[in-house]
């Protein structure tokens, strides 16, 4: 097999042949949560999207060779105004959000990044960074007001292929009297009254929001370093900002060398926004579905595909894994998985193709040997499914059913009285019952046994 892995780099956007920096010292920074509200499915898939990259480039390099950092913003309008509505201090709010961010990451079988920073934690590195740009002459200070100066950037706009005019017709661009220019953007502003607000060479107040991943990649990963990831959403203006404000601050004036974007989630084929009323949360499914299914819908379609959400993609998820369960086993040494079969995970990430594969692999498992199996189950894990017990998946299943095992074992008695006393109408109903709740019944040897079908 090609070992050689293949990323889409939206930085010149075309499909190239990875080549780290340093062989065994991989970078890989992607933008992480604003801890104002709890994660939605959006931003469930760059999560499973990058923790599999995470285990690609493992698989490739070495385990210890990858670093992986992902950011918490806990600093941001968006938490003020919640935390105002919520009537929660910031500080509780952020916490809070955050422990449910970890959950629904736990929830969804995610892998810990490496490191995950705060931006609250970061900010005297900000204030350093402000003040090397303002040093290199790309920023300026106006009424206790930092600001980037875009037209001194001359490669601003490469990543989202946009020029500066483009960027002043567009609405994007905030005014304020401030500015020499629409399209600078805020290092440093002042914070109103009870906001957080921190000392620094242009009064108190707080860094604009583009900053901090600028200074956190560079505090784990050096002024240039392999992989920046996120959604497609933050090409512009965030990325687009964060390349200005890394470049222009260091001396080797590069950053990331591959740019890597998820695509959107779309809700039956529409937006999903507050305003269509569709957001759907990790955290509603968690009593309903197992979050191996939830993972397995994310990675459906290629990532930088769009993904739509339905009730029949869950349905099929779910089905997926029922069947793939039959070829459980407990796998307790490493087993190494056949390179034909991880080939398309190193080509551009090209998971649907890999899961073409398991299913490949689960068709053997079913009509072959222990081994067999082992290495299906191993293929699962790689992507993080599988993960469980037979018995916890099973368990999952059980709770998600309003329907306990006594109360099954109870309905089959009943139902074995009704044939005794060749009731077959009551019996058929009971046993439709219990299939209506998911319960399958099956005659065998004047034995009743049961299934979850
Ligand atoms: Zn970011």
């Amino acid at each position: 097999m090609n070992k050689d892995i293949f990323l889409s780099n939206s930085l010149g956007n075309k499909k190239e042949k990875f080549v780290p920096i340093v062989e065994n010292k991989i970078g890989m920074y992607v933008c992480g949560p604003t801890v104002y509200d709890d994660a939605h499915i959006g931003n469930a898939r760059p999560l499973v999207v990058f923790d599999i990259l995470f285990k690609v480039l493992k698989c490739r390099f070495g385990n210890k060779s990858v670093t992986y950092v992902r950011n918490i913003t806990d600093l941001d309008d968006k938490i003020i105004n919640s935390s105002i509505e919520k009537k929660i201090s910031i500080p509780e709010l952020t916490k809070k959000i955050t422990k449910n961010f970890h959950d629904d990451c736990m929830y969804l079988n995610c892998e810990k990044p490496s490191y995950e920073p705060k931006a609250t934690e970061n900010i005297s590195l900000m204030i350093d960074m402000i003040n090397q740009l303002l040093d290199n002459g790309y920023a300026y200070e106006n009424n206790n007001h930092v600001y980037f100066q875009v037209n001194k950037f001359k490669d601003y706009g490469k990543l989202s292929n946009k020029n500066l005019d483009d960027l002043i017709a567009g609405s994007r661009v905030e005014i304020s009297k401030n500015k020499k220019n629409p399209e600078d953007f805020v290092l440093w502003k002042p914070s109103k009254e009870n906001e957080p607000s921190w000392e620094s060479p242009w009064g108190k107040g707080r860094p604009g929001w583009h900053l901090e991943c600028s200074v956190m990649s560079k505090k784990y990963l050096g002024d240039k370093f392999d992989i920046h990831g996120g959604g497609r959403d933050l090409i512009f203006p965030h990325h687009e900002n964060e390349i200005a404000q890394s470049v222009c601050s260091s001396e080797n004036h590069t950053f990331a060398n591959y740019w890597v974007h998820n695509g959107f989630i779309t809700i039956s084929n529409e937006k999903m926004a507050k305003s269509q009323g569709n957001i759907l949360k990790i955290n509603d499914f968690k009593n309903k579905i197992n979050g191996q299914v939830l993972r397995l819908a994310l990675i459906n379609s290629h990532y930088r595909q769009p993904l739509d959400w339905n009730d029949d993609l869950i349905n099929q998820c779910q089905n997926t894994l029922n069947r793939w369960y039959e070829s459980f086993v407990d796998v307790k040494k490493t087993i190494l998985i056949p390179e034909e079969y991880l080939s398309p995970l190193y080509d551009d990430l090209n998971i649907p193709g890999y899961i073409a594969n398991l299913h490949k692999l689960f068709e053997k498992s079913q009509k072959g040997t222990f081994k067999d199996k082992e290495i299906f189950v191993s293929a699962c894990n790689f992507i993080g499914l599988l993960n469980q017990s037979k018995d916890d998946w099973l368990q999952h299943k059980k709770s998600k059913l309003d329907i306990s095992e006594k109360e099954i074992l109870d309905k089959i008695n009943e139902r074995n009285k009704a044939r005794d006393n060749k009731n077959y109408k009551r019996a058929d109903k009971i046993r439709n019952e219990l299939l209506d709740k998911g319960v399958l019944i099956e005659d065998t040897d004047g034995k009743t046994n049961w299934k979850f079908k």
